[in-house]
């Protein structure tokens, strides 16, 4: 049913069956390892993918920032032209303020913007001339009375004196006089509602977390929100350095508000001290390659285990059919008598051993064994008092013949053949005699045949050597056997003789 090779791979296997076992475990342990470094792989490329999400959600907030503060920064420097053209500065308080400041009170966010003078004070400014606030103790006044070099200035958050104490940030620059001096700022105050109202647009997740952060560490806005008394400062996160050093960047940290881990990707807003934060959850970003893990996982798991059982209960009933088919084949070679070996065995060492000899400079002896008066001891004693003498001659002989290569079988009946490879005529009838020897001397002493130890029990053996090319078949070689086991009866039983001897004799 099976081809040859298949039925020899199944043999070797089961010869083997640790080795095979062992390979099917390792196949298994391999399959299970490529499956994890699947995962492994599959759980990089989701932290990468949030990373990117991150990164475009970083860049869209960054940039509608950029934008607001381009804005304001471009309604500062207009204002601050207009204020210095005689035009403007001849007109009436009521029309300047309509043209300067009207169009910033449509804005949404940005509620406030003003001019103040050298110490401070409130000028003009929207959302009316007659506010008259004083400014003087605020950082960007201070900052500007200090430095003319700071350009746009992005203030801490403070909160407002108009619109009810609202929480707001102020866009400055600094107003100089035609000599260079200091004649006050000029301000844009954006509410942190507009801050909180971009990151109100973003989903990172229901564990997510985008903020805006100020380079001093102080919280801008965050979604969820989070109340004033309860914003850390991050100045004191050992991460947050990175964040103010750097323009873009990406970590993993656990949050020292609500102890999350999360993925952070920063990303400053160009010239202010502005950092856009989007941080998903670690938990959120992998939700769905864990799903996918506890299949694969699970099942690569479950079916390697499988496999690992398949393949040694496999193995174990390949070794057992092995085995089965050599205790068969060993039965097949058997006497069942007397254990040694069978005359179907005997003729195929025989053949063996003769092809061999035709191909080497060795020498091939055979022995025939035979009882002597057999057929006496018999009727005298019985057939199973003769089966326990045949099991003693047969436990002689095997006594004898133990080199390995040798085999003694029983040819038939109360006869017994030893093939000898590779011996000589001489060592072949000192093997002979031996075993008549052996045969003699154990009958006397305890054994289980001995209840008719009385009744003497010899053998007769005849001995012949071939060699190469001589005799020229391997049915002379026994008859010559069987011809010198005739002259060792003739010459009057238990006695050894070899071919041609008689004729020496
Ligand atoms: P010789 O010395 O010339 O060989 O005389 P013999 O009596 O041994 O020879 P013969 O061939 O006349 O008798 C062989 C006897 O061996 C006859 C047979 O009953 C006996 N025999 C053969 N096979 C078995 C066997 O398996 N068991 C027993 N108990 N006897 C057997
Ligand atoms: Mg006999
Ligand atoms: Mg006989």
């Amino acid at each position: 049913m099976f081809p040859n090779s298949v039925r020899r791979a199944a043999v070797v296997a089961g010869h083997h069956p640790f080795i095979v076992g062992a390979l099917g475990t390792l196949l298994a342990m391999g399959v299970l390892g490529v499956s994890l470094l699947t995962l492994v792989a599959a759980r990089a490329t989701a932290i990468q993918h949030a990373h990117e999400t991150s990164r475009n959600v970083a860049a869209v907030l960054t940039s509608n920032i950029s934008r607001t503060v381009d804005a304001a920064d471009q309604s500062l420097r207009l204002l601050i032209a207009a204020l210095d053209k005689p035009a403007v500065q001849h007109m009436g308080a009521d029309v300047r303020h309509e043209l300067l400041f009207n169009a910033t009170a449509t804005s949404r966010y940005v509620t406030g913007m003003g001019v103040t003078d050298e110490r401070g004070q409130l000028l003009d400014g929207c959302c009316s001339s007659t506010h008259h606030w004083n400014f003087g103790d605020r950082d960007y006044f201070l900052v500007h009375r200090q430095s003319a070099k700071v350009g746009l200035y992005v203030s801490a958050i403070y909160r407002a004196r108009s619109r009810g104490g609202i929480e707001a940030m102020a866009l400055s620059r600094r107003i100089n006089g035609a000599d260079g001096s200091f004649k006050g700022v000029a301000l844009v105050a954006i509410d942190l509602e507009y801050f909180r109202h971009l990151l109100d647009g973003l989903d990172v997740g229901s564990h997510g977390v985008t903020a805006i952060v100020r380079t001093d560490g102080t919280l801008v806005a965050r979604n969820p929100y989070l109340p004033p008394a309860l914003s850390p400062n991050f100045n004191k996160s050992p991460t947050f350095p990175r964040m103010v050093n750097q323009d873009t960047g990406f970590y993993a940290a656990r949050s020292s508000t609500d102890g999350v881990l999360r993925l952070y990707t920063f990303q400053r807003v160009p010239g202010t001290p502005l950092i856009a934060v989007v941080a998903p959850a670690l938990d959120d970003v992998l939700a769905s390659w864990r799903t996918l893990s506890w299949i694969v996982g699970a099942s690569a798991f479950a079916i390697s285990i499988a496999f690992c059982a398949v393949v040694w209960l496999l193995a174990f009933a390949l070794r057992d059919r092995a085995l089965g088919e050599e205790r068969l084949t060993e039965l097949t070679q058997t006497d069942a008598l007397t254990g040694l070996k069978n005359r179907r065995a005997l003729d195929e060492a025989l053949q063996n051993e003769w092809e061999r000899l035709q191909r080497n400079d060795s020498q091939l002896s055979v022995l025939f064994v035979d009882a002597d008066h057999f057929k006496q001891y018999n009727d005298k004693h019985g057939h199973a008092e003769g089966d326990k003498a045949l099991k003693h001659l047969a436990r002689c002989i095997a006594q004898c013949v133990s080199r390995r290569g040798d085999c003694a079988a029983r040819y038939g009946g109360e006869e017994f053949v030893v093939v000898l490879p590779d011996t000589q005529l001489k060592d072949a009838l000192r093997m002979a005699e031996s075993i008549r020897e052996t045969v003699e001397r154990l009958w006397h002493t305890p054994n289980e045949a001995c209840s008719a130890a009385l009744h003497p029990f010899t053998v007769s053996i005849g001995c012949s050597t071939g060699w190469r090319g001589h005799p020229a078949t391997l049915v002379e070689l026994t008859k010559a056997a069987d011809s010198a086991l005739y002259e060792a009866k003739r010459a009057g039983r238990n006695c050894v003789r070899s071919a041609g001897q008689a004729a020496a004799d």
